[in-house]
């Protein structure tokens, strides 16, 4: 018996006597005729996913014959004047520059829907966009922008192997509803942008190179360069220029392996502290309603994204320290410290309170990686989307500062007693632990200082709409008698 999953559910060029086949959709008679203008890459995969979406299609092309091979047989291939004339919905797949090259069409595609596909060679903040461009050319033609985010790849294999969002935007709302309809048929999932004025936007989403994360990184780079020169000259060149130790081996594990937690407990601290200026800004001004400076707004919607790169570097500090007992020089040390003690004939190395220090601080740690942990998976969209704001602002606010002061911890138990200690002060450079504490101290501080009873009433009003210099009714949560001034308190 033949196995019907063998037979292939779009019907090549060639393969013939393929009519009749239960699997190949049948296109409705109602069904618009779709025209695709161009026959390369997108054009290709697109005829295969409508064909296969049980659409009627029609490829446009200069030379019809050459391209022909390349469509599924359920497409037909002819010239473009012709499948123009023939098509109800045209996509428009040809590069942007070419657009004006289809003007002698202009009857033919007259009261016709054209959607263009293209996309801009970089970010075009001013305009026009591409669809605009083409809505000039064609007047008499409705465009509606979209399908430029999704790639030939994606189209070939199906909406299950990449993004199912197709951004569509068009000044007409039934062009916009018929193309919405072609999108959910071929297993996607349409996003409206509104009017043609978004065509821009929408053209320069595929463009974008992680637009918010060039702060965070730049940050967490400069910090690391930073953290490691001050390192690099304390525990290495110093030494090496005073007594003439080398200690040069320690650049590629050790140094990294200070550098990293420094780097990630100063991002954490940056990830709380615009959030604690807004709220003093807020308290300064006596208003929720004033804006804040473009750098803070921006410093506030980046903080996510802070917050992922110091739980990447407290990440690799973990892995980097658990790799450190591996090491050749670690071993030697280790070996040469057991001669030079059963040399001296000292019985015993067992010191309580180095031991005690070293459990706390990898104790705390440890915590602090697993709550950070826990804040990198709930700023995931799709575990985010699960859990409701108040949920979501307990884990990235209350847990968040939990795991700032557990990194604190770490850190100060980590450092102990040896900021007493003047031989730490090489060159009245003071240890780096000092230098990190100092902000993530100020912030938890900050934090310390709102919980207090009148600065969080103060604050509460403030986000509630009140303001120092208006007179405001304003109804308390359980005030008996409905509405009571409380401006001016
Ligand atoms: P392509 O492979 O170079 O195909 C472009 C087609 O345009 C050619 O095959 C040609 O077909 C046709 N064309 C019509 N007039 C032309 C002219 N005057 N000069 C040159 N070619 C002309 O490009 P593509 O990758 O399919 O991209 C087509 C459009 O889709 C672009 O606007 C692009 O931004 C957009 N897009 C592409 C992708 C992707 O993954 N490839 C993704 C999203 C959007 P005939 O010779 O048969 O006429």
């Amino acid at each position: 018996m033949p196995d019907p999953m063998a037979s292939p559910l779009i019907r090549e060029r060639g393969n013939g006597g393929n009519f009749g086949h239960p699997d190949v959709p049948v296109s409705d008679p109602w069904d618009p005729v779709i025209g695709i203008l161009g026959t390369g890459d997108f054009s290709r995969s697109l005829a295969r996913r409508l064909v296969a979406s049980g659409y009627q299609v029609v490829v446009g092309s200069r030379t019809p014959k050459r391209s022909v091979a390349l469509f599924p047989e359920d497409a037909e291939v002819t010239s473009q004047a012709e499948a123009a004339g023939q098509a109800d919905v045209i996509f428009v797949a040809v590069f942007p520059e070419h657009h004006s090259t289809l003007v002698p069409l202009k009857p033919a595609l007259a009261g016709k829907m054209l959607v263009d596909v293209s996309n801009g060679l970089c970010v075009n903040r001013d305009g026009p966009s591409n669809a605009a461009v083409l809505a000039d050319l064609f007047p008499e033609s409705i465009v509606v922008k979209g399908f430029n985010t999704i790639s030939a790849w994606t189209l070939q294999t199906g909406p299950g192997d990449g993004s199912r969002r197709v951004f569509l935007c068009s000044d007409s709302q039934k062009a916009k509803s018929l193309v919405k309809q072609i999108c959910c048929r071929m297993g996607f999932i349409p996003v409206d942008m509104g009017l043609l004025s978004s065509s821009l936007e929408i053209e320069n989403l595929p463009l974008y190179l992680f637009p918010s994360w060039h702060i965070p990184v730049l940050c967490t780079l400069c910090l690391f360069v930073f953290f490691y020169l001050y390192n690099f000259f304390r525990d290495i060149l110093q030494p090496y220029v005073t007594h003439g130790k080398s200690y040069f081996y320690k650049m590629p594990i050790e140094t990294v392996n200070v550098t990293l937690p420094c780097v990630s407990l100063v991002m954490l601290a940056l990830v709380y502290l615009p959030g604690l200026l807004a709220a003093f800004l807020q308290l300064r001004w006596g208003t929720k309603y004033s804006r804040f400076p473009g750098w803070l707004d921006r410093w506030l919607a980046a903080r996510k994204q802070f917050g992922l790169c110091s739980f990447l570097c407290a990440a690799l500090h973990a892995v980097y320290s658990l790799c450190l007992p591996m090491r050749k020089s670690a071993r030697y040390k280790i070996v040469n410290m057991a001669y030079k003690q059963v040399k001296a004939g000292v019985a015993e190395t067992w010191d309580d309170e180095e031991v005690w220090r070293m459990e706390l601080y990898v104790s705390a740690g440890i915590m602090a990686l697993g709550l950070l942990a826990l804040l990198a998976v709930t700023s995931l969209p799709s575990v985010a989307n699960t859990v409701n704001w108040r949920e979501f602002t307990f884990v990235q606010s209350s847990l968040g500062y939990c795991a700032l002061f557990m990194a604190t911890v770490h850190t100060l138990i980590f450092g102990w007693d040896r900021a007493f200690n003047p031989s730490n002060y090489t060159l009245y450079l003071p240890p780096t632990f000092m230098l990190v504490l100092v902000l993530p101290i100020l912030v938890l501080l900050g934090r310390l200082a709102l919980l207090a009873p009148c600065v969080s009433g103060r604050l509460w009003l403030i986000r509630r709409g009140w303001e120092r210099s208006r007179h405001i009714r304003f109804t308390l949560p359980g005030a008996a008698n409905g509405a009571e001034d409380i401006s001016n308190v």
